[in-house]
């Protein structure tokens, strides 16, 4: 926990949000501003800034919340398939478009066109 962490306070429930899932590790959520018909996103529940902070020992549970992906995707509207699918993105630090400063997997999906992005 990382005082006055947004993402923190989020995966304590401290914060309200609309939660598509929880383990003992990871927390996924509905984004407050979608960009996409689906748009969710995974975080770990432990404070990690960015993937410049990651590293090899890191590996394991970053697999898994890769793991985590398709499924939340789909349970969560995402059409599966290769006609389907969804986008992964990790925005990292400023200049990788970082706004929240707790890693987290964007999960977008959904009938195009898209808002943004
Ligand atoms: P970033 O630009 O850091 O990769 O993405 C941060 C994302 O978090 C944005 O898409 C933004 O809409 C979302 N977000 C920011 N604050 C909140 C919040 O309080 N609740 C939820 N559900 N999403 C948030
Ligand atoms: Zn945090």
């Amino acid at each position: 926990m990382s005082d006055n962490c947004i993402f923190c306070k989020i995966a304590k429930g401290e914060i309200p949000s609309r939660k598509v899932y929880e383990d003992d590790d990871f927390f996924a959520f509905h984004d407050i501003n979608p960009a996409a018909p689906v748009h969710l996103l995974l975080i770990p529940k432990r404070h990690v800034v960015s993937l410049q902070e990651v590293q090899e020992s890191d590996a394991a549970w970053l697999g898994r919340m890769v793991t985590l992906a398709p499924a939340l995707a789909r349970d969560n509207g995402c059409t599966p398939g290769p006609e389907g699918g969804f986008r992964v993105v990790f925005n990292n630090g400023t200049e990788g478009g970082q706004e929240v400063a707790h890693l987290h997997m964007h999960i977008l999906g959904g009938p195009r066109p898209w808002n943004k992005r």
